[in-house]
C-alpha cells in the first residue's frame, strides 16, 4: 500500500517546468485523460511504487478528438485530483487547451511506415494527436519511467516507436488491463452505458477469451475471428466495428512464426464504441 504523500497541482507550463527540473529525474509518469478509474489508478500506484515521485497529467487532448466527443468527454477535475491523491501521486499536471497548444501551434509528428501499413482504420488523425500530446508532456515532466496500459495496445507500439526513434530519454512500462469482475475493461466510457448494455458489455471479453482458447486449441485465424464475431453479433445490443489478430510485438498480420500473439476488438455497444485486447504466447 502507497503512502499518499506531497501533493500539489499544477495548471501552467512554466510552473511544470520548474517542478520538472527538481524532480523529473525521479519522477514515473502517468499520462491520462481524465475520468479516472482502477485502470489509471493501477498505473499511478506503479509508477509511485517504482520512483520516489509520481506525476499524472489530466488533459483531454482536443488534437485526439472529433469536436463532438471532445465536448462530450467526462471532466470531473476536483474527482479526479482526489482518486490520484489517494493513488499515491505527488503531482497532477492539469492544463487548459489553450496552455498546451496556444495561438499559432503547429507543429506535428508523422506515423512511421510500419503503422501506416497496418490495416488503416482512418484513425491516422487520432494517434498524431497522441504521439503529439505524449511527446508534449514527456518534454515538460521529464520523467524517468512513463506509464501505459496495455489496454490500449496500438497507441502503446506508436509511443514505443517514438520514444526509441528521437531518442527520448524515458523508459516506457506497460501495465496490464483491469477489469470489472465480469470481465468487462475499465474504461472511461463504461460510465456512457445503460443498464442494459452494461449488462451486454462483457460480451467483448467473453469473445476474446473465446478466440484465444480457440487458437490455443490450433484453430486459424479465421477461424477464430468468425467465432468471436458470431458471439458478438449474437448479443442484440452489441455490433462488430472490427476483429483483429496480430503480432503482439509488431501489431502486423501474424505470421507462420508468430507466438506472441495479439487478439483486438473493437465493439459498439448501443453506438458506444468499446474496445479490449487480450494477449498470449503459443507453443
Ligand atoms: P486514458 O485516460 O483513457 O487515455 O488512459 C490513460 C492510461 O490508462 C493509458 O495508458 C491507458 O492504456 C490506461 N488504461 C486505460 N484503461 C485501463 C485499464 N482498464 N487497465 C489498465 N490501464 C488502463
Amino acid at each position: 500500500m502507497v503512502k499518499p504523500g506531497k501533493f500539489s497541482v499544477i495548471r501552467t507550463v512554466p510552473a511544470m517546468r520548474r517542478w520538472a527540473e527538481k524532480n523529473g529525474g525521479i519522477c514515473g509518469f502517468v499520462p491520462t485523460l481524465g475520468a479516472l478509474h482502477d485502470g489509471h489508478v493501477s498505473l499511478i500506484k506503479k509508477a509511485r511504487s517504482e520512483n520516489r515521485v509520481a506525476a499524472v497529467s489530466i488533459f483531454v487532448n482536443p488534437l485526439q478528438f472529433r469536436k463532438k466527443q471532445y465536448l462530450a468527454y467526462p471532466r470531473n477535475l476536483e474527482v479526479d485530483l482526489e482518486i490520484a491523491r489517494k493513488a499515491g501521486a505527488n503531482v497532477v499536471f492539469a492544463p487548459s487547451a489553450e496552455e498546451m497548444y496556444p495561438a499559432g501551434f503547429e507543429t506535428g509528428v508523422t506515423l512511421p511506415q510500419f503503422f501506416q501499413r497496418l490495416k488503416p482504420q482512418g484513425l491516422e488523425w487520432h494517434y498524431k494527436g497522441v504521439l503529439v500530446v505524449v511527446l508534449k508532456l514527456l518534454q515538460l515532466v521529464r520523467p524517468s519511467k512513463v506509464y501505459f496500459g496495455l489496454k490500449d495496445p496500438h497507441q502503446l507500439v506508436l509511443i514505443e516507436r517514438m520514444v526509441a526513434d528521437l531518442n527520448i530519454p524515458v523508459t516506457v512500462r506497460k501495465c496490464p488491463t483491469v477489469r470489472e469482475r465480469d470481465g468487462l475493461a475499465r474504461s472511461s466510457r463504461n460510465a456512457l452505458l445503460t443498464p442494459d448494455e452494461r449488462k451486454a458489455a462483457p460480451v467483448i471479453f467473453r469473445a476474446l477469451s473465446h478466440g484465444k482458447r480457440e487458437m490455443e486449441s490450433g484453430a486459424s485465424c479465421a477461424q477464430a475471428m468468425a467465432g468471436m464475431r458470431e458471439m458478438i453479433s449474437a448479443q442484440p445490443l452489441a455490433s462488430v466495428e472490427l476483429v483483429e489478430i496480430a503480432d503482439a510485438l509488431t501489431l502486423a498480420p501474424p505470421g507462420n512464426r508468430t507466438r506472441d500473439v495479439l487478439i483486438f476488438a473493437a465493439v459498439r455497444i448501443g453506438g458506444k464504441r468499446l474496445a479490449d485486447n487480450v494477449r498470449f504466447r503459443l507453443k
